[in-house]
C-alpha cells in the first residue's frame, strides 16, 4: 500500500499530535521541512530560527527512534524545496504517496498555502488547544462584546483548574488587583534555565550564522531548551523559584532584570515542546500544595487559559484580514531605533535592546513601552505588527497579532481591548526604575528634556479624539484635557509635534 505523508511542521512538535495520532507507523512517512519561505517571510530574530530548526531535527529523530519513517528536508540540502508545498509536491513524487494528512497551521497564510497545493490534503483539527475553533465561535457567536474574563471564567470551568466545585477557588475568578507592584532589585532573583547547546544545536547555530547574516538580533549566547525534556525542566525550574513571585511583580520592570520572575515559556508552548493544560495543573499543584500564592497561580494560569486561548479565538474569528487594519488610520514608519535600540529613552533602549539579544521582552514591556511608543506616536500598525513577529522567539501571527493589532494598537477599533493602552511615563515612572537613569525628565510634561511619552500620550488623545472621544472609559481623561490650563496644552502639543518632526527625519529620539 502507498504511503500517506504525515505533515509536522516547526510549530508542530508534539508527539500526539493529530496528524500523527491518525498515521501508521508501519506505513506512512512523516515530512518535516526547514523551507527557506518560512524562515524569510519576516527577518526573524537568528535565535528563533536557530531554536526551531534544532528543536525540529530533535524530533525527528525522537520521531525515527519511535519506528517512524522521516523523510527531513533540511536547509542546507540543494535539493529542499523553498516552500512547505513543494516540500510535499517533492515527497509525493519520491514516495509514489496517498495522499496527505496534516494539523490545522495556526497561520492564515499557511492555511491559505496549503489549500492552494495540488496535493490532497485532509487536515486535523489542531486539538492541542484547550477551546476548540467552533467551541470559541459559539461562545462568541450573539456577544455585543468579546471580553476575555467571561472567555476565561468558562475555561476555568471546562478544565476544572483552580475550582472548588462550581465556585472559584479562594472566591473569586481574578486576583490582578494584587498584581500590580513595582519590584525592587534583588540578588537571588530567579534566572530562566541555561541549556548548554548540544552537537545538535551547534551545528543549526553554524547554519544559521552563515545563511541568515542580514535577519535581525543575536544568536550567541544560545541557552534556549530545544526537546521536551529540557523544556520541561525550564518550567519545573520556573514552578520552584519564580512562580510564587510572578503574580505581584508581573507587571514590573527593572533595569538590567530581563525576566523577573516571568516564565519565559511561550516559545515551548508555541512550539508544541510544552503541553498548556500539563503546565497549568502543574503551576495548581504548587498552590494546593503551599509552595505558592493562589494570587500568583491564579495570574499564570489566566495568561495561558484565558487570554492565550482567547487570543487564538479571535485571531480564527477575526479572518485573514485581520492583520491589515488600522482603526486610527496611523501611518508613520517604525523609526529604526526599533531595530538597533540607539535611542536614549532608558526604558526603551532596555527593553529593545534585550529584544536583540534574547529574542525576549516580557508582556509590559512589549505593551506598556515598545507597544504604548508606537501606539502613541501613530506608527503604521502593520509595520508594528511585522516588527514583532520578526522580532520574538514565541512570535507566531496566530498570537502574535491579535496582542499587537488588537490590543497593543487598537488598530482592530476594540475588538481585543475595550480601550487603547496608551500611557504617559507616569506609568513607567511607577512600575519600574528605568526613569532615575533616562537621559530625559519623567516629571516634565512638555519642553527640552521632557519625557516624550508625556507631550506624546497628550497629542495621541487629541489627534484622535473624533474616533475615541465616545469611547466612556476615555471619558475622564478627555474631561481632565478639557480642564487643562491652555499653556499647558499648547506646550505639550508642540513638544508632541517637534518629537515626531524629528522621528520624521530619522532625527535621535
Ligand atoms: C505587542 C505584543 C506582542 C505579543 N506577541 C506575542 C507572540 O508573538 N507570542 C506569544 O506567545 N505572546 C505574545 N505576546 C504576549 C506575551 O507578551 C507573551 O506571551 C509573554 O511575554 C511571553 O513571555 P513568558 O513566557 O515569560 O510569559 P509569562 O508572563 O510567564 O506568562 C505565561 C504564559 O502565558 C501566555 N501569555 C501571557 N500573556 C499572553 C497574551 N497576552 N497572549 C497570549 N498568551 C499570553 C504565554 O504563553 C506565556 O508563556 C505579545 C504581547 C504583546 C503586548
Ligand atoms: S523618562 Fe520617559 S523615556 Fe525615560 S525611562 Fe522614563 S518613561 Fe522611559
Amino acid at each position: 500500500m502507498s504511503p500517506r505523508l504525515i505533515l509536522v511542521l516547526g510549530d508542530q512538535l508534539t508527539p500526539d499530535l493529530a496528524a500523527l495520532r491518525a498515521a501508521d507507523r508501519t506505513r506512512d512517512v512523516v515530512v518535516m521541512a526547514e523551507v527557506a519561505d518560512e524562515a524569510n517571510y519576516v527577518k526573524h530574530h537568528v535565535k528563533k530560527i536557530a531554536f526551531l530548526f534544532a528543536a525540529m531535527r530533535k524530533f525527528a529523530t525522537g520521531l525515527e527512534a519511535d519506528g517512524w519513517r522521516v523523510a527531513y528536508g533540511r536547509l542546507d540540502d540543494p535539493d529542499t524545496s523553498r516552500s512547505i508545498c513543494g516540500e510535499l509536491m517533492r515527497r509525493n513524487s519520491e514516495f509514489d504517496a496517498e495522499g496527505v494528512i496534516a494539523t490545522e497551521c495556526g497561520e492564515w497564510r499557511l492555511r491559505q498555502a496549503l489549500d492552494d497545493c495540488p496535493l490532497t490534503i485532509e487536515t486535523l483539527p489542531d486539538d492541542r488547544f484547550i477551546a476548540t475553533r467552533a467551541e470559541f465561535a459559539a461562545w462568541a457567536e450573539g456577544r455585543k462584546e468579546l471580553r476575555m474574563e467571561w472567555f476565561y471564567r468558562d475555561m476555568r470551568r471546562k478544565t476544572g483548574l483552580l475550582m472548588d466545585g462550581d465556585d472559584p477557588a479562594g472566591g473569586k475568578w481574578n486576583f490582578d488587583h494584587d498584581n500590580r507592584k513595582p519590584a525592587d532589585p534583588d540578588l537571588f532573583m530567579p534566572r530562566p534555565m541555561r541549556h548548554e547547546p548540544d552537537a545538535i544545536t551547534e551545528e543549526v547555530l553554524a547554519l544559521v550564522e552563515t545563511r541568515f547574516p542580514d535577519h535581525f538580533g543575536q544568536l550567541r549566547p544560545f541557552h534556549f531548551a530545544t526537546d521536551t525534556a529540557g523544556a520541561k525542566r525550564a518550567a519545573s525550574k520556573f514552578m520552584r523559584e519564580a512562580l510564587p513571585r510572578f503574580g505581584d511583580f508581573q507587571d514590573a520592570m527593572l533595569e538590567g532584570e530581563r525576566f523577573l520572575y516571568h516564565s519565559v515559556l511561550s516559545l515551548y508552548l508555541n512550539a508544541g515542546l510544552l503541553d498548556s493544560l500539563d503546565l497549568c495543573q502543574q503551576a495548581e499543584t504548587e498552590w494546593r500544595e503551599g509552595r505558592a500564592p493562589l494570587n500568583a497561580v491564579e495570574g499564570f494560569i489566566r495568561q495561558i487559559i484565558g487570554w492565550r486561548e482567547f487570543v487564538r479565538g479571535l485571531y480564527d474569528l477575526q479572518g485573514p484580514d485581520y492583520t491589515s487594519r488600522n482603526h486610527l488610520n496611523a501611518t508613520r514608519a517604525l523609526p529604526d531605533f526599533y531595530w538597533n535600540a540607539d535611542t536614549d529613552m532608558a526604558c526603551m533602549k532596555a527593553a529593545i535592546t534585550q529584544t536583540i539579544e534574547e529574542a525576549y521582552a516580557h508582556h509590559i514591556q512589549r505593551l506598556m513601552v515598545t507597544g504604548n511608543f508606537a501606539l502613541l506616536a501613530g506608527i503604521d500598525p502593520h509595520e508594528v505588527h511585522e516588527w514583532y513577529l520578526a522580532v520574538y522567539a514565541d512570535a507566531y501571527e496566530w498570537v502574535e497579532a491579535p496582542n499587537t493589532i488588537g490590543m497593543s494598537q487598537f488598530a482592530d477599533g476594540g475588538v481585543v481591548g475595550s480601550k487603547p493602552y496608551a500611557a504617559s511615563g507616569a506609568y513607567v515612572d511607577r512600575m519600574s526604575d528605568h526613569c532615575a537613569g533616562c537621559a530625559y525628565d519623567v516629571k516634565r510634561k512638555s519642553g527640552e528634556g521632557a519625557c516624550p511619552f508625556n507631550p506624546l500620550y497628550w497629542d495621541f488623545l487629541i489627534r484622535n479624539r473624533e474616533t475615541l472621544g465616545k469611547n466612556a472609559r476615555l471619558g475622564r481623561i478627555y474631561a481632565n484635557w478639557d480642564r487643562m490650563d491652555g499653556t499647558k496644552k499648547d506646550a505639550a502639543r508642540a513638544s508632541a509635534a517637534a518629537i515626531l518632526g524629528r522621528l520624521d527625519a530619522g532625527g535621535r529620539i
